[in-house]
């Protein structure tokens, strides 16, 4: 499939995905603080091996990131999230990689652990989280992200690019 940022055209195409084609992709976001390197960062992941499907810059709504985000809702991080997520827009991003392991995992393990400070050197969060904001001291202060989003299993690939291509595709 060809690379789009163009709702309607890769709509046509997600409409298709049988739950076999749901493991070979995955659903990702840069976070809005670190949408400053954007275009660098598409570079590094198709560099890691990983084809970008479709991209769009969006502004989640705050409406979207508490149902996107729902599962911590009771947690004291929650409103902190809902805020930076919110702040501005994110890149969204249907990343493919087929193989033997499904893509969300392939990609979880590309960007390294949540918090940047157990990161290993060369995962994304490691390595954009000392580029922009010097290490993980801004993450652990809540004054900065984590820089990446990853889905966690096929359902939450499902669910979550479903969720944003939808809310995308409406606001067109
Ligand atoms: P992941 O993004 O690695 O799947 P979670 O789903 O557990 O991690 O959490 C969602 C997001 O909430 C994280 O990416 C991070 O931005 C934030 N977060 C998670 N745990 C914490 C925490 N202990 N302190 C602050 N922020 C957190
Ligand atoms: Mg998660």
């Amino acid at each position: 499939m060809e690379k789009t940022n163009d709702i309607k055209k890769f709509m046509r195409e997600f409409r298709g995905f049988s739950i076999d084609d749901f493991s070979e992709i995955t659903y990702a976001m840069v976070k809005p603080d670190a949408m400053c390197l954007f275009d660098e960062i598409c570079q590094d992941i198709e560099r890691r091996g990983f084809e970008v499907l479709f991209w769009q810059v969006y502004q989640l709504s705050r409406d979207l990131a508490e149902c996107f985000y729902s599962e911590h809702k009771d947690k004291d991080f929650y409103n902190r999230l809902i805020s930076q997520m919110t702040a501005d827009p994110a890149g969204i991003l249907i990343l493919e990689k087929k193989g033997t392991v499904p893509c969300f995992q392939v990609w979880r393990g590309t960007i390294g652990s949540t918090n940047p400070e157990f990161a290993t050197e060369g995962t994304l969060r490691h390595f954009y989280s000392q580029k922009l904001f010097g290490g993980a001291e801004a993450y652990k202060k809540g004054e900065a992200t984590n820089c990446f989003h990853g889905a966690d299993s096929v359902a939450s690939v499902i669910r979550e690019s479903n969720l944003v291509l939808y809310d995308i595709a409406m606001s067109m």
